[in-house]
């Protein structure tokens, strides 16, 4: 077994019912495990403002501490490598696309001159660092986004409730989120859960000793990606084995 699951973990399939649709800067989902350690973390900074303490910033250059989220570990390749379980988002009932939203924006000249001591006669909007912008969105059109993870369900459930909107542009309505439903799967196979979609490809980053003795399941190749919150950290990078798209 190479996952480790504390008292009261157990299978769960969690499911955001959505408004329209979700905008993604990748081609897959949005991790939960990410979308969980990024829950805790602003729960921990709202605390240390109202207690007027300061807390670690965001660092590129420090290694982040692993949160403690509700979630088993599957130990992956036996040393640093270990993972939480859980996979990243599924899009369910999906409209086939591609949706793309363009959005555009340009420097606000009057916002320039009260900023700025002293302006060029011209900030020009054709080109240079102030040129304005159309910017293509793309969109994830679906009904609901699904996760499945092995996890403590309360634990979850309390985490996720608050969160209101996901994935980018969530200020103009993109990744509005109805309801969430967790589901308990207690007779499902816990190795499943913790790394793949349903219809049984790759869900999530992986080390290749994850998929050892597992046949030829589809993935989405070789990369080097985080393997757990936060992603995006240079330290957390490592070779991996990426989703199936
Ligand atoms: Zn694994």
């Amino acid at each position: 077994m190479t996952l480790q699951i504390a008292a009261g973990m157990v299978p769960l399939v969690i499911r955001a019912r959505l408004a329209a649709g979700v905008a993604y800067a990748v081609p897959w989902g949005i991790s939960l495990d990410g979308l969980l350690a990024s829950e805790i973390r602003e729960n921990t900074k709202t605390a240390s403002k109202e207690a007027g303490t300061d807390y670690p910033p965001y660092s590129p250059d420090t290694v982040p501490e692993d949160l403690d989220l509700p979630l088993a570990r599957c130990i992956g390749d036996g040393a640093d490598g270990w993972h939480w379980a859980a996979t990243f988002a599924y899009p369910e009932d999906e409209v086939p696309g591609p949706h793309v939203q363009y959005w555009s924006a340009r420097p606000d000249q009057q916002a320039l001159s009260q900023m700025a001591h002293r302006l060029p006669a011209l900030v020009s909007e054709r080109q240079g660092r102030y040129r304005s912008r159309v910017m293509p969105l793309p969109l994830t059109v679906c009904r609901h986004l699904v996760w499945r993870a092995v996890g403590q369900p309360a634990a979850v459930a309390a985490l996720l409730e608050p969160i209101i909107s996901i994935g980018k542009k969530r200020g103009t309505g993109n990744g509005h989120i109805l309801s969430w439903e967790i589901t308990e799967h207690p007779d499902a196979d816990p190795w499943e859960f913790a790394h793949l979609h349903p219809g049984g490809k790759l869900g999530r980053t992986a080390p290749a000793a994850c998929l050892h003795e597992r046949g030829n399941l589809p993935t989405g190749g070789k990369g080097r990606m985080g393997l757990r919150p936060p992603y995006m950290h240079p330290s957390r990078r490592a070779p991996v084995l990426l989703p199936a798209t």
